[in-house]
This record gives C-alpha cells, structure tokens and sequence, in this order.
C-alpha cells in the first residue's frame, strides 16, 4: 500500500528543493578542525538563539544528550529525569554504556514532573546512596505526547539544581515547537541551562544534526567527547547547511504543525471507540487509545487506506511535520472518521 499521510514521526520531513540547493552551494572546510564555515555559522546561530556562549554540531540528538551527560556526571552518578524520557528508552542504554551514570525516573504527568518531585529525588549526602548530578528535562516530550514544560516550572526547578549544585540539562529535541507555541524567545529557555540542544532533523526539515549549546567551558569539553565518540565530521558544512536554512525558514511555520494535531486531536475525540483530550495536544504530536485492545487493528486499517501512524506503549501516536499539508491532514481526518465507525459504531 502506498503511504499517502505518513504521521509516524518528524524525522521523516525531507530537505526541501530550496534546502538542497542552499546545501549544494554551501562553503566547507575541515570540520574537525573547526574550518568549516558553514558548520561554524550554524553554531553561532544556534548558540545566539539559545543564549549561550558557543554551540557544537552533532551528528544526532542522541549524540547531544550523551555528551552531555559525560561531561556532566562521572560513573555512577546519578541523573533525574522523568520516566517517560527519551535517554531510558530509545537511546540503546548508551548512558549505562558510555558514561557509566544512572537514572533516578520520576512519574511525571505528561513527560513533566513537579519541583517537589525532583526535590524529593534529590539523593542526601550518604556513601550508601549515588550522588545525584543533573536535572534532565524533556521539551517538549515525546512519549509523553508533546506536552510543553511551563516556563515558570523549569525556572522553579532550576532554582532548585542551584541550591543543590546540579546541572541542568534540556533534551531540546522539539523545542523550538515549544517556543513557537508557548511564544517564548529560546533563549529565555536557555538561561536555565548547563547544555541544551535543538534537533534540526525533526520538524525542522534539515535532514542530519543537531547543535548542543552551553558555556564556553562546556562546549570544550563537549568537543573531547565529540571526537572520542566519532562524531567529528570533515566537509560538514554541506549538511549543516540544511540546518542553517532550517533555522532561517522553518521555525515560524511550526504552528501550522500545530494547527494541524489539533484538528486530528479534535476528530479523534469525537470518535466512538478512541480516547484523547484535545487540550492535551499542545504541539505536533497526538497521542491516543483505542478501546478494546483495537489499537493494533486500527492502525491496520489506517494503513489500509495510506495513513501511517506508530504504535507506542499500547497507543497509537500521529505526529504532524512540514511535509504534510492541510489537504493531507483533511483526508487523515476523513479515514480516522470513517475507520473508527468501522470498528466501533
Ligand atoms: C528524537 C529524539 C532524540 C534523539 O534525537 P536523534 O536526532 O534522533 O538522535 C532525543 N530526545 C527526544 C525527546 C527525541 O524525540
């Protein structure tokens, strides 16, 4: 069956026409050697939107959470994050793997936890108990279905890993779809912050990297991880240029990508047999049950009719992204109706 909707995620937006041509003519050095211009544009963009010091181009996101976390924790020390995040399940146990930390998961609602939850992980000063080094937090969360950390709550939590000497880490992967819909300036996410990084693979359009911003102290030590891990790259400004151009043309346009979730969101909250609070979807990603155990089929007969969806911990997630339009999200809306009838009325 040809997929005509694919919703399964972001990361399958394609560089545009536009995009590949600004890559194809863009200028390149040796990236290892920070001589490539356009690898070297990026970070000052990027670290400029995120209000720090400098930034470093990374293969992936994956990449920018474990560096960080090298840098900021030594084995066995101890991070808190929520137990929806992305480094416990998606990232191969490349934490247990490279830097040797562990993780304190929190249950949060929606991927977001409260102060009073972090501040009750907070390890005591005990040669019994791991030293708990960072605060990890997820903008916006994946798993749990795209919500938006509140700016008040992470400058509460932040106040927090001060009193406590902690770091604080942002898995940025869709920030910039917080930003865009919480209409805050990056950088005033970015104060909070001992590294924090945005993904340009997503529903940015670009189609590799992702840039990790911190302190001038930070992003060296960053550097050392980067080469240890592989991750530097030769004429990179080719790739990074889809990111330069992501950052130019393809921030704004996130609401659209909202507009659209929440017009699936709403569909999907009139349907007999399916289950979501409209309120909830705040971004670009839909998360929502089936009745009956009929999670699997429904996702079936979607694809039945060329609409993609992934299936994620019993629910069914849609994502929406700049290579869908609104045609494309109608006739998404018209087979979710017409399916759920199916199987339900
Ligand atoms: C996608 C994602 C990552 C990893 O990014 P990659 O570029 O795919 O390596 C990390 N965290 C979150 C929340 C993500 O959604």
């Amino acid at each position: 069956m040809e997929i005509k909707v694919d919703l399964i995620s972001d990361t399958g937006t394609r560089p545009s026409q536009d995009m590949r041509r600004f890559m194809a003519e863009a200028e390149v050095g040796d990236e290892q050697l920070g001589e490539d211009p356009s690898v070297n544009r990026l970070c000052r963009m990027a670290a400029e939107m995120l209000g720090k010091d400098e930034a470093i181009y990374l293969p992936s996101g994956l990449m920018a959470n474990q560096i960080s976390f090298a840098v900021h924790t030594k084995q066995g020390d101890e991070i808190i994050m929520d137990q929806t995040a992305h480094p416990i399940h998606y990232e191969s146990a490349a934490l247990a793997v490279i830097s040797g930390a562990s993780i304190r998961p929190l249950k949060g609602e929606g991927g977001i936890f409260t102060v009073e939850q972090a501040k009750e992980a907070i390890r005591d000063d005990d040669y019994h108990s791991p030293q708990t080094k960072v605060i990890s937090i997820e903008q916006t969360t994946n798993l749990g279905g795209g919500r938006i950390w509140p700016l008040e709550r992470i400058k509460e939590i932040a106040e927090l890993a001060v009193d406590n000497n902690l770091k604080m880490h942002m898995d940025g992967a869709r920030m910039l779809n917080a930003a865009v819909a919480a209409d805050v300036n990056p950088a005033e996410y970015g104060q909070y912050f001992d590294s924090i990084w945005l993904d340009l693979s997503k529903g940015l359009g670009a189609p590799v990297g992702s840039v990790l911003a911190g302190s001038a102290e930070f992003i060296e030590q960053a550097r050392f991880w980067k080469q240890r891990l592989g991750g530097a790259m030769r004429q990179a400004g080719i790739i990074a240029a889809g990111g330069i151009f992501a950052l130019e043309h393809n921030v704004a346009r996130l609401k659209e990508d909202h507009k659209h979730a929440k017009m699936l969101a709403e569909t999907i909250a009139d349907q007999k047999g399916l289950e979501i609070d409209p309120d909830t979807v705040e971004t670009n990603i839909v998360l929502f049950s089936v009745a009956d155990g009929k999670a699997d089929l429904f996702a079936d007969e979607l694809l039945e009719k060329g609409i993609r969806v992934s299936r994620m911990e019993g629910k069914l997630r849609a994502v929406t992204h700049l290579d869908l339009s609104l045609e494309d999200i109608r006739y998404a809306v018209k087979h979710i109706e017409k399916t759920a009838k199916d199987i339900f009325v």
